[in-house]
């Protein structure tokens, strides 16, 4: 369906058309007419479905005349970036049509320039929740004239803790108005919101992640606790792909990361949601003229930017929201493009986790190995021979080889001297790899096992059952992975194989046992022996937990000291 077929206004239409738009996307069929009719509306869509138009269309054309120097539409977005987008778009949709006046208010700028832009008469305003607040604090924006209000990436705004104002300002709206709520995913709390302050909403949901998905080819490679950094260098260098975008789910993480690689010779940038307006600026402009390759960024941060088409989405962390997954690898294989996607998981959570994304997405994501560094010369004598075929003749070289042939280096040996050097430069910053790959637990006895100290211990009536559960829920490992386990008055130590022990502290933090928040850390003490008496007699650690756990004391013994159901339970089997 075209835009010409909607009843929209010649001033719109003219707008419209010269934005190159002719052909709606399916938000924008479904959610238009709903929309210019003044009803509740409920969407969900993915990034790049053209939301903006879907509801920015609409409010331009819901301005009249009458509206002179009113504020009449506000916008709500998660971040600055997505504000000033929004802002922008929505000025080119109102060209044409005389008294609209759009106006962008977001934190981290003058609150001045914005007051003068609100009381020269903004018709739309377009802000993040928190800005908007303090302007409607200083009267500088008065609810009471809206008539419409757009929560934009709904699910965006409540992560980043925007509820609170979210809720304020939809209280402060007057209870007539048309309440419209955009969001990628629905959890709970959408849905509450949308019980609370939307009437009678019409439903739209488009599943268009189905399609963008189908067209993206998708890897995971299993890598060994800690060494994702390095895996994901080898990978970079074995397909050296021209623009790529990393995406890890902290801040912190983005610029650990694109430190290390800058620091190996990798053209990288990070972006997150901490670094000022200009940096971030600079970072979109270095990645758009391709003076940097590699894109690093958090979810977040990666919203609010208009990148699509690159060469290769990889997961460095696994994305917190399966939804999350498909706006990633969405960046790549846009327009029919096949893309490429690769995903990094150590450790048996992130399979599961892995799993279930592709549950979710009805598509395979296959595994592939790491490819070691006989693999990567290999691809890069491939390359090199490419490069070399297609190079112009260059006759300054001749005479260099002929002064050279003088000297006994013959074109051949001079030739192969020049390309190894090439492929050196090439390979020789690899990480190695011996062991990046994961280590297979369980085959032999021998893993070597270092021990986790938890913040619980006897005074807390806490028995080893207790802590092992605890544990498998959170990791998601099995029982058998962890060894001994010592209770000691204020705390446990557990063993474990020493290749899980990072993941394993992290999946752990934070951790609930038997209701008492704990925290899980390496144990660097030397092994303890004045304790409970359950000490094995050789002290060698050992993963026959079972045997540790109930050594000593009958099961029923343990069971009535520390759950105290169960014991009511076995006293009525008496
Ligand atoms: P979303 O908010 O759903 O992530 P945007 O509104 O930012 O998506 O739109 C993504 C891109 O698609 C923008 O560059 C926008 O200009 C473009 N776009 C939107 N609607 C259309 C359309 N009907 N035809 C062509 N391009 C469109
Ligand atoms: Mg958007």
């Amino acid at each position: 369906m075209n835009f010409n077929e909607l009843d929209l206004s010649q001033e719109l239409l003219r707008a419209v058309d010269e934005l190159g738009f002719t052909e709606m996307t399916e938000i924008q069929q479904q959610s238009i007419p709903i929309l210019l009719k003044g009803t509740d509306v409920v969407g969900r869509s993915n990034t790049g479905t053209g939301k903006t138009a879907a509801f920015g269309i609409p409010a331009v054309e819901s301005i009249t005349p009458n509206d002179k120097g009113k504020a009449v539409v506000l916008i709500l977005c998660p971040t600055r970036e997505l504000a000033m987008q929004a802002a922008e778009e929505i000025r080119k949709f109102s060209k044409y049509k005389e008294g609209v006046k759009v106006s962008a208010v977001y934190g981290g700028a003058s609150i001045e320039k914005q007051i003068h832009e609100l009381k020269r008469g903004a018709n739309i305003i377009i802000g993040t929740p928190g800005r908007v607040m303090d302007h409607i604090r200083r009267h500088t924006l008065r609810p009471e004239t809206l008539r419409t209000i757009i929560l934009d990436e709904a699910d965006e705004m409540l992560n980043m803790g925007f509820r609170e104002d979210i809720e304020t300002i939809l209280s402060d709206v007057p209870e007539n108005r048309q309440t419209v709520l955009f969001s990628a995913t629905m959890p709970p709390e959408i849905m509450a919101i949308t019980e609370k302050y939307q009437h009678e909403p019409v439903q739209v949901k488009i599943k268009s992640s189905q399609r963008t998905v189908e067209l993206i080819e998708q890897f995971y490679f299993e890598v060994a606790m800690g060494r994702k950094t390095d895996a994901l260098r080898l990978l970079l260098a074995a397909y050296a792909p021209s623009s790529a975008m990393v995406f890890c789910n902290t801040k912190a993480m983005v610029d650990q990361l694109t430190e290390e690689l800058v620091k190996h010779g990798f053209r990288a940038a990070g972006l997150h949601g901490d670094m000022k307006q200009m940096q971030r600026t600079q970072v979109m402009n270095s990645f758009k003229n391709k003076t940097a390759e590699i894109l690093v960024a958090t979810d977040v941060a990666a919203r609010g930017i208009d990148v699509s088409g690159v060469d290769a989405v990889f997961n460095y962390d696994l994305p917190q929201d399966n939804e999350y997954y498909i706006h990633r690898i969405g960046r790549t294989g846009r327009a029919g493009r096949t893309g490429t996607a690769y995903t990094l998981i150590s450790g048996r959570r992130q399979l599961f986790d892995l799993r279930a994304i592709e549950k979710y997405i009805h598509a395979e994501i296959r595994e592939m190995p790491l490819p070691d560094k006989s693999d990567i010369v290999a691809m890069k004598k491939e390359s090199l021979l490419k490069e070399v075929a297609e190079l112009e003749a260059g006759h300054n070289g001749y005479d260099i080889l002929d002064r050279l042939a003088a000297m006994g280096i013959d074109y051949r040996e001079a030739s192969a001297r020049l390309l190894t050097r090439q492929l050196n430069a090439e390979t020789a910053a690899l990480p190695d790899f011996e062991n990046a790959r994961p280590l297979r637990k369980g085959k032999k006895g021998g893993a070597k096992t270092v021990r986790v100290d938890i913040s619980i211990g006897r005074s807390k009536r806490i028995a080893p059952n207790f802590i092992l559960g605890a544990l498998v829920d959170a990791t998601g490992m099995s029982g058998k992975d962890f060894g001994k386990i010592d209770i000691y008055d204020d705390h446990t130590t557990v063993e474990v194989p020493e290749a899980e022990y990072e993941y394993i502290i992290d999946s752990t933090n934070p951790m609930k046992i038997n209701g008492h928040q704990v925290e899980v850390k390496l144990f660097k003490g030397k092994p303890q022996t004045g304790f409970s008496g359950r000490k094995r007699p050789d002290n060698k650690p050992s993963f026959d937990r079972k045997k540790r756990a109930y050594s000593g004391r009958k099961k029923s013994e343990l069971f009535s000291d520390y759950i105290p159901d169960r014991k009511k339970r076995t006293k009525k089997r008496h």
